[in-house]
Parts: structure tokens; sequence; C-alpha cells
């Protein structure tokens, strides 16, 4: 330590809460540049900012397992939805679909269209990534790439599956964003651009992701009455290929499947003793995604998150745009397009049960569009800190925290990340645990969380006492390339 130090910031006297579940301690934390330089006692000692803790608990800055915020890095660069709930990197590429790489001057198929912003597109992974150094945003990013977006560069007919010359464009393609940093990559075979690839199909082409155990991440086939089916295929693919599996966003929707998670669960569990299974999950009953065009998807209450020929329409309820202009509700999702929905399709004990199941970490899923976007976008993590760990007292904070950051952390490989430690990078959240809570809900869906008092991203305040600073500190975490095992 030296001596006459003063530090950059201190942060004095709050409940130190690391992200490994050890239980919460008081102590000082000093941070110099961007790393924590210091955990003990400073009172002695000055800092250009200082925080005072008292009373509240000052956490690893909470990493969101789960994003599409692809877009939003360059185009919100602020990401207020994030760094106003705590969260100081995100995850993004999910569900089979990245900004990157996308063919110049084509159609998107939906739901790829939700993250494309209609001017530059990036024809490669690494200009994305060179883009996101050149300009960075208030948080730090873990890229992945999407299989979907593959499928669209290289096939003419998506549906269909991929032929062997088109599987072999496609690993290529892979190793391109593999060797640029992507951290792995996510499919989508639930949507409808990737619902004719085969099991095959997702297997060859997954098959560079070994060699660097980067990470193979599922939006699985079928959530509903496949899901158990669906979870059978991803773990054949992940055991095939030999790399780790990411389940995301474990759900069971529609009312038959209301309590199959005991068993999908009980099942993961066992997979995971025959290979490296993780798993995420939000903190709501209702899903979002792009509105549907089938029947069978547009089940039970929909309504519309956000609307490109109609943004007035974002919040209304599909049967009621239905019924107005007498017309079906497929026929009314048709003319909506392109659009995303809020689907009420989820039960209560199960969200739960998932939720407090031992490796789950906290993923938002949330899709940054539109007027009225799912609250999952600005509530997520203030959620499962006030309503599900406090409130509802489902785990420990300190159990809540570790599936915030210190478990994502190692999942993703993320080095010196995710725990409030000596000389690791300085990305730290305090709140306060009396208060904190997500605000928004479906009917105010952009109201800031409450409670989150201070948000540091590498070393720079970027978020205190309500006050977005605009900061530019998150950095790219891509995977380097000397991670790359023979
Ligand atoms: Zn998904």
């Amino acid at each position: 330590m030296h001596n006459e130090t003063s530090f950059d910031i201190l942060i004095r006297g709050g409940a130190i809460i690391d992200g490994t579940k050890r239980p919460r301690y008081t102590a000082d934390v000093a941070i110099r540049g961007e790393r924590i330089v210091g955990i003990g006692d400073f009172s002695q000692h000055t800092a250009a900012t200082e925080i005072d803790a008292t009373g509240l608990v000052v956490a690893p800055g909470f990493i969101d397992s789960h994003t599409h915020d692809d877009q939003a890095l360059l185009s919100q660069p602020d990401l207020p939805f994030k760094v106003s709930q705590g969260v100081t990197t995100v995850v993004t590429g999910n569900c089979g679909i990245s900004i990157a790489p996308l063919r110049a001057g084509t159609a998107l198929p939906s739901p790829l269209n939700l993250l494309d912003a209609g001017n530059e597109r990036f024809t490669t992974f690494g200009a994305y990534l060179d883009a996101l150094r050149a300009s960075p945003s208030a948080v730090n990013v873990v890229p992945m790439v999407g299989h979907t977006n593959f499928r669209t560069i290289v096939m003419d007919d998506l549906e269909r599956a991929a032929t062997p010359d088109e599987v072999e464009a496609m690993k290529a393609l892979l190793e391109e964003a593999l060797a640029a940093g992507a951290v792995g990559m996510s499919t989508g075979t639930y949507y409808p651009p990737a619902a004719a690839a085969t099991e095959q199909e997702v297997t060859e082409v997954s098959r560079p992701l070994a060699a660097r155990r980067a990470l193979y991440v599922s939006h699985i086939r079928n959530e509903a009455d496949r899901c158990l089916e669906s979870l059978e295929e991803t773990f054949r693919i992940g055991h095939e290929v030999s790399t780790p599996i990411l389940l995301s966003h474990h759900k069971l929707m529609r009312k038959a499947n209301f309590g199959k998670s005991t068993v999908t669960l009980r099942r993961i569990e066992e997979e995971m003793q025959r290979q490296c299974v993780n798993l995420d999950c939000y903190p709501y009953t209702a899903s979002s995604t792009m509105l549907h065009l089938d029947e069978e998807r547009l089940q039970g209450r929909v309504t519309l998150a956000s609307c490109e020929p109609y943004p007035h329409f974002a919040g209304r309820d599909l049967q009621d745009i239905a019924d107005e202009w007498g017309v079906s509700r497929v026929e009314a999702s048709k003319r909506l397009q392109p659009a995303s929905a809020i689907y009420y399709s989820m039960d209560e004990e199960d969200v739960q049960r998932i939720l407090a199941f031992e490796r789950t970490m906290i993923g938002s899923d949330g899709v940054p569009a539109g007027e009225r976007p799912h609250p999952r976008l600005w509530g997520t993590f203030a959620r499962v800190l006030g309503r599900y760990s406090r409130d509802v007292q489902l785990f420990p904070l300190e159990t809540a925290v570790w599936k915030m950051t210190g478990l994502t952390a190692e999942v993703f490989g993320l080095e010196q990340r995710g725990q409030v430690a000596r000389d690791f990078h300085a990305d730290i959240t305090i709140f306060d645990p009396a208060t904190v809570q997500d605000l928004a809900d479906y009917d105010h869906p952009t109201r800031p969380a409450q409670g989150i008092e201070a948000v540091i991203v590498n070393g720079a305040v970027a978020y205190r006492s309500g006050v977005h600073r605009h900061t530019r500190t998150g950095k790219v975490l891509a995977r380097k390339p000397a991670d790359a095992a023979a």
C-alpha cells in the first residue's frame, strides 16, 4: 500500500457483498485508475471522489447475461436502462441474432430486423467490435455472434436446412467471429429464419466453438409443449460438439406446461453431471419478442411493445386492434409488422423455481426498442434484489448478487470481473438493500429502478443519486486471441 496515498475513489463504510456468496462484511474500497487497489480501513486516506456507503451494499457491477443491446451500444451509448439498475456489463448477440455480421443491402427477416439500425451494417464481426472500441458506451460488452445471421448471409432460402457447402460457409463466418473475439455463438431455432435448421446443421456449424471452449448458447426450439425434447436436442449438440452450453432464458410457456420446471430443472441438473450446462432467467411471467404470425404463438393475452408502421399502437392489446379492424389476430399481426410484443404466458411458481435454481444467472433479455418495452429492460436486476431476494426471500442477498456477478463472470470467462476484490477491475454497484426495487411495470415500462445509489464502470462514476454522468468507459471484453487453444 502506498502510504501517502490519495485514491481516485474511496467508498467508505459499505457492506461489501463481494460476488462470491461470501457473507457481507464492512470495509472501505479504494480505487485508483481502473482497478480496485485496496479493501480495508482507509479512514486515514482521502480521494478525489468519496462515497459514503454507510447503510448501503457495495457489490460488483451487475453483468446482464442475456441482452439484445448490440445496436443500442452504438445508438444509445448511455444505456440508461442498464446503468440505472446497476448493470456495468452486457452480453450481446443472443437468440441466434447479432448485429454482425450482416449482408449489406438485403431485407432482414424478423426477429433480426429488431436489431437493425437501417443505416450502417457490419459485414464482419470484427468490424462491429472495432466500431465499439472506437465509440465506447457506458458499459462493458461481452460479444457473441448469432447463427441466424450466418443463415441469412449464406442461404438463398431460409425455409430449408443448409447444404454441406452452406454449412462450411457458416463455419468460416463463425471462425471469423471467434478470431475477432466472440465468446460464443447463439442459436434461435425457435424463430422462423432458423426453424428449418436441423440438429445436424447446428451441430456442424457449431464445431469451431470447441477449440476455444466458446459457448454454444441456445434459445431452444420450443419452450412450451416440447420443452423437454428441445432441451435434449441442445444437450446432444453441446455434447457432440464438446463445448459448454448456455440455455437462454429458461422458461415454460402456456398453461398446459405450468409446473413442469420441476422436471426440466431435474433434467438440467442431471445433465450438468455429464457436461458443462449453464442457464439464465429473467424475473417476469411475461415474455417478449417479435410479434408472431402464427395462431399457436399468438394464444393468450398479447400486447404490442413496438410497432414500426403504427408506433402509437405500442401498449395496446392485439385483440383490441384485431377487433377494431374486424380481422383475425393473425391478420392484424401481419399488418403490424415489423413489431415486437409482450406475451403473458408463464407461471409465477415456475419463474421462482428457475430463479432459485443454484446455477441460474440473471439475464434481462430486454429489447431496447419502442415506446413500450417489456419492463425487464429497466427493472430486471432491481427486481431480483428487491422483490425476489428481500420481499419474497427466495434467496439471500449474497446469492442474488452472485447470480448477477461472480457466477456470470465465471460462465463467460471474464477475467478479474464479477467480484469486489483487490486488483479486480473497478466495476461496482452501490445500492440500498432496504429500498432497492424495480419501478418499471407493464403500464410504466421505462421507469428507472429505485435504490441504486452509484454505479462505477472501469473506475469512472457512471451514475450517482439518479443522475447519469454520460461516461463512456465501457470496454469490449472480447475473447483474447491467446485464448484460442490448439
Ligand atoms: Zn431468446
